[in-house]
């Protein structure tokens, strides 16, 4: 089997999480710029991620045999203060033509706020002007689907921003409808914990169909299993799906939505 990681965060995770999904099949792996558990306490502590996130780490990838992409931004969760996210806003176009840059993310909303509203704004703005994919993260719980229909109109708004090369992901049963309906793609976070088991995943491919999502392990710094997609497979398999169906979901939907960016290469099995 072969698949594609479209959102893991792996500078949190060992070289033995490398290994393993590369034993399971995993061909290229992607990772938005994410919260790093702690607030960073300057534009310096961003500069810094996102030298690590498009040059350190795809060297590390690459000791695997791993294709590493990346998507850039400060996450919703530390745009509250709007003065530090338009200093960091500013320093992203300086990394966009480095070759493993796909576009902006994870963007999106965490408490749905006025500030985190102006930074999203700001985002998509950039992602506009400089023609860049957008992967957007969506809120927990009780505030899921208000901040999911925010952020719809916010991408709506802006006439520049074609949904289908933007991605919302963590959807669940009471968001995906909306996303795949409004033309954009939906991604499914596999956690142990919250948002998505790999059963609830596949009866929403059942419900909605297989087309425009993906699924992910995100697999963070927290409680998450980098190898939750194949698992996924897995499930997929014990419910009768053959080879070729699962194959699309778990590599050629993400390869086509990333193929967008010409910068990334389908992987050669
Ligand atoms: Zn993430």
């Amino acid at each position: 089997m072969r698949y594609i990681e479209p959102h893991g965060h792996m500078v949190s995770r060992t070289t033995d999480d490398y290994i393993d999904m590369v034993t399971a099949g995993c061909a290229a792996v992607c990772e938005p710029a994410f919260w790093a558990g702690f607030d960073r306490s300057s534009p310096q502590g961003f500069f810094d991620y996102f030298c690590q996130l498009t040059e350190h780490e795809p060297k590390r990838a690459a000791k695997f045999g791993l294709p590493h992409y990346t998507w850039l931004c400060i996450n919703p969760k530390e745009s509250e203060d709007v003065n530090l996210a338009e200093e960091v806003v500013d320093l992203i176009p300086q990394f966009l033509d480095k070759p493993n840059v796909l576009g902006i993310g994870e963007i999106g909303l965490n408490k749905n706020s006025r500030n985190e509203m102006k930074v999203l704004e700001m985002h998509a703005d950039l992602a506009a002007r400089q023609d860049q994919l957008i992967l957007v993260h969506t809120p927990h719980l009780e505030d899921k689907l208000k901040g999911t229909k925010l952020i719809i109109d916010v991408l709506k708004a802006d006439k520049r921003i074609k949904p289908e090369r933007c991605i919302i992901d963590h959807v669940e049963e009471h968001t995906i409808g909306l996303v795949l309906d409004a033309g954009f793609w939906a991604g499914m976070t596999l956690y142990p914990e919250s948002k998505c088991t790999a059963a609830r995943a596949i009866d929403m491919i059942e419900c909605y169909g297989g087309e425009r999502v993906w699924m992910n392990s995100a697999c963070d710094w927290g409680v998450s299993v980098p190898l939750a997609v194949p698992y996924a497979a897995l499930e997929a398999r014990r419910r009768g799906y053959n080879s070729e169906r699962i194959d699309q979901l778990v590599f050629k939907n993400p390869a086509q939505f990333m193929s967008q960016s010409s910068k990334f290469k389908v992987p050669v099995a």
